[in-house]
């Protein structure tokens, strides 16, 4: 399977949960963040059927995160169907090592291959703080556990703030040596501009956390401007909301994990019973509970190479080649 720039498309990252057991300061809110129905995730078998047919189109190597995959109940269960699919040569797991003791030998016997753990600190004070209120033992156990049922080789994410000369970095560094572990650096996500760490587009978890990129992206109707920005502009697609006001062109642009600012084109300014009815609307068309910020602007900004119009026009003819 090769995408448009004819790359050989042959590993599949599978989300099984948006729950963790951990709070990690830099991957979501103490409270946790809004959390996808039951009804809407996929089944075990349904992710199985998807992947075998995935495994016929040449994916060779599968990996299963979440949030914390161990937390989604009976996840042998997954394993074990995957593990029988025809063609993959690698079943991996990326995981959180809380639960990690407990399930280790399970997940080996029902033919998963190995195990990345997250692990930003070997010190039990700071990786408490950082988790909020999460074990290190238990992690380290966990790492233990894998280890002797053989999930090889064992991966380790570590989160840093800028660089892997960092204290933290630097022991967990010479704790994965002394181990014969691979360690992995991450730069933290920017919760400001909605970006994830720089590797890979997820957080080490591989948690696919709501943005309006991946969100809005899956409705082949999302662009990012030369700034980084993403945004949708549905000018084209205004009609929906004349009945709500009238509105000459929109553009949502994503600034954080959990909000979204509204910029709008109108003839006068949006009353509360219309910002309302508006937020509504993006809410369901978009089909998570975002904040949206409602900014009247002048104009929708001009893109870098030309005129806003001239942008959209080259991105239109872009989606519609992505089609093809
Ligand atoms: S980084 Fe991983 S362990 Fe931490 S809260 Fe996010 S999903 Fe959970």
């Amino acid at each position: 399977m090769y995408d448009r720039h004819n790359r050989n498309i042959h590993y599949l990252r599978i989300s099984v949960t948006d729950r963790c057991n951990l709070r990690c300061t830099y991957c979501m809110p103490e409270r946790g963040v809004p959390l996808i129905k039951h009804a809407n995730i996929l089944s075990y078998e349904e992710i199985a059927s998807f992947t075998r047919i995935a495994a016929a189109n040449g994916i060779d190597k599968v990996r299963i995160t979440g949030g914390e995959p161990l937390v989604r109940k009976n996840i042998v269960t997954l394993v074990e169907l995957l593990a029988r699919i025809d063609g993959l040569i690698d079943l991996s797991l990326t995981t959180n090592g809380i639960l990690l003791a407990e399930f280790a030998g399970p997940l080996k016997d029902a033919g998963l291959r190995r195990v990345n753990v997250s692990l930003d600190t070997i010190d039990p004070g700071k990786f408490r703080e950082i988790t909020r209120g999460g074990d290190l033992n238990r992690v380290l156990e966990g790492i233990d556990a894998a280890e002797n049922a053989g999930l090889l080789p064992i991966k380790i994410n570590c989160v840093v703030k800028d660089s892997s000369g960092e204290p933290d970095a630097v022991l967990v560094k010479a704790f994965c040596e002394r181990r014969g572990f691979h360690v992995r650096f991450i730069r933290r996500m920017n919760l400001e501009t909605g970006d994830y760490a720089e590797a890979g587009g997820a957080c080490p978890c591989g948690r696919a956390l709501p943005t309006l990129a991946r969100i809005v992206g899956r409705k082949r109707n999302m662009f990012v401007l030369p700034s980084g920005e993403r945004f949708w502009p549905f000018a084209f697609k205004v009609g929906a909301l004349n009945a709500i006001a009238p509105i000459r062109q929109i553009q949502l642009v994503q600034k954080t994990t959990r909000r979204i600012e509204v910029r709008l084109v109108a003839p006068r300014p949006l009353d509360g019973s219309q910002q309302a009815r508006l937020r509504a609307h993006l809410a369901s068309v978009i089909g998570h509970p975002f904040e949206f910020d409602i900014v009247p602007v002048a104009a929708i900004p001009r893109s870098a190479g030309g005129k806003y119009e001239d942008y959209i026009s080259e991105v239109e003819a872009e989606m519609q080649g992505s089609r093809r």
